[in-house]
């Protein structure tokens, strides 16, 4: 039978095989058919020669659950786009949602742990994103209730269990194991972390969690916060990932690496994941944006970018007058000099740390610009509006993270070689999820019968655009298949392709 696509010429690079050579990939019903020397019969023949075929990237870790957010993301190479970290509440009408809608990407979301607590101990409701435009992503519920008395408190035993039934309900709905932001409700009791690592470990669920703290000073630093994972994770047996260990151990970064290191020596179910840039971004609201906890995590309001306004944060009363007015709004957190060479060294160290995953951490697209392009822009953040009006911004990872990761890492600074780079994009995501969501298996590699999921790219050329003050594409993903759908054409973005599918947990069950 004539195969539906034969891309041709490229350099073909299989992370679990070790392939690495020019060879002809072929594509039939949605998974790759062919591999080989051949010209085989094919409905169409794609030269591909002078690029990369690679599987297509999994971002473990996405904020940015919207059309828009996945029409860039497949501009920078991603066919699988998680939110896992945040998570989502209710999730099976969030997985409806954009099962309605339609989506360019294949998605998921973990149970969300935050928002369980914010619904248990400050009473916000769950609004499915069917009813409110605010909480058509997931991070919506984070916005809109960060002003609730509780959440970020101690729970007691009886509000523990209400939690823990909540996120266990998720998982019966399918979601990805447990999304954790720690870090924004710092306070919550080692109880309620047993209890949550039982639950992991009796449904081979993955926590997938933003540290309990960023600080560079003990007591509580962000090296006690890498441990104490460690030590849940071994206690419990159960599996934990630690998310953007670049951003959340700042200067303590080798330290982390250094105890995940040796924990997973010995059989710690313990992973993690990096982003290649010097900068985070987070809502301005955060625990560990209060002024005290600038000060222990060695920044000052002027390391913040108040996105909506474009402003530097000037002063501690300036950063309280916004924290107050509008704790949910999106900002930008410089924690690594890149002019100053030992920030430097010690960032790109943290982007080579052993078998952990590349995942941007993208973030939805926020309002930014006057207000006469407020409504369109607004409309295209959230809708099906292609190409993007004026008038958006979010953190440059949320466009570029992986031709970042090709360029900096392999081109510019030579830390990963280019299949090294591609593993950390592809094969090593999808072991960290494959127990948790069998359909992993299928995907992360390329060999017959694994999704066609493929990701064509120019290692030459490929590179991120945008920065901290405009939203720009990446350029030199050549060709993006999602289930063998083109969802990039010679570079050019369908507008029309949606053929984004659910990876939902293996805990679902029928309603
Ligand atoms: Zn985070």
């Amino acid at each position: 039978m004539a195969l539906d696509v034969l891309l041709t010429g490229g350099r073909v690079i299989d992370p679990e095989s070790g392939l690495d050579g020019v060879r002809n990939v072929g594509i039939r019903g949605g998974t790759v058919a062919y591999i080989g020397d051949d010209r085989a019969d094919a409905a169409r023949t794609i030269d591909v020669s002078g690029h990369v075929v690679a599987p297509g990237f999994i971002d473990m870790h996405s904020h940015a659950q919207t059309i828009s957010g996945h029409r860039l993301q497949a501009l920078d190479g991603v066919t699988t786009s998680l939110e896992l970290e945040g998570g989502a509440l209710p999730v099976a009408d969030h997985y409806e949602w954009a099962e309605s809608e339609g989506r360019p990407l294949n998605f998921g979301f973990s149970a969300g742990w935050v928002y369980s607590r914010m619904h248990v101990l400050d009473g916000a409701p769950a609004v499915r994103p069917q009813d409110d435009r605010e909480f058509r992503i997931p991070l919506g519920m984070f916005e809109q209730f960060q002003d609730g008395a509780r959440w970020r408190g101690p729970a007691d035993g009886r509000d523990i269990g209400r939690i823990l039934d909540l996120v266990e309900r998720q998982l019966r709905h399918g979601a990805i194991g447990i999304g954790m932001l720690a870090g924004y409700a710092p306070d919550f009791t080692a109880e309620e972390f047993g209890r949550l690592a039982d639950l992991a470990a009796e449904t081979t669920q993955p926590m997938f969690i933003h540290a309990r703290s960023m600080s560079a000073e003990p007591p509580g630093s962000a090296l006690d916060a890498a441990q104490e994972i460690i030590a849940e994770a071994e206690a419990h047996s159960a599996p934990m990932h630690l998310c953007h260990m670049n951003s959340t151990s700042g200067h303590l970064a080798d330290s982390v690496a250094e105890s995940l290191a040796a924990a997973r020596a010995r059989g710690v179910p313990v992973t993690t994941e990096a982003y290649p840039y010097a900068a985070g971004s987070t809502v301005i609201g955060a625990s560990f944006l209060a002024p005290d906890e600038l000060r222990r995590n060695r920044m000052t309001p002027s390391s913040i970018t108040y996105l909506p306004t474009g402003e530097r944060v000037a002063s501690e009363e300036r950063l309280v007058e916004i924290r107050a007015n509008d704790p949910g709004g999106l900002c930008v957190l410089e924690s690594f000099d890149l002019c100053d060479p030992a920030d430097k060294a010690m960032l790109l160290r943290a982007q080579t740390v052993p078998d952990a995953a590349i995942a941007s951490d993208a973030m939805p697209l926020t309002f930014f610009g006057t207000e006469s392009q407020r409504h369109a822009a607004e409309c295209a953040a959230t809708g099906d509006v292609w190409p993007l009006p004026p008038g958006l911004i979010a953190h440059p990872r949320s466009t570029g993270c992986f031709a970042r990761a090709l360029s900096w890492l392999v081109r510019d600074t030579g830390v990963l070689t280019l299949p090294e780079a591609i593993r950390r994009c592809t094969l090593i995501p999808a072991q960290i999820l494959e127990e948790a969501a069998p359909a992993m298996r299928a995907k992360g590699r390329l060999r017959v019968g694994a999704d066609a999921d493929l990701t064509v790219f120019d290692p030459a050329t490929v590179a991120a655009r945008g920065d901290y003050t405009s939203l720009r594409p990446s350029t030199g993903f050549r060709h993006v298949f999602v289930g063998g759908t083109p969802v990039v054409a010679d570079g050019e973005l369908d507008a029309a392709a949606f053929p984004g599918k659910a990876v939902r947990g293996a805990g679902a069950r029928a309603a």
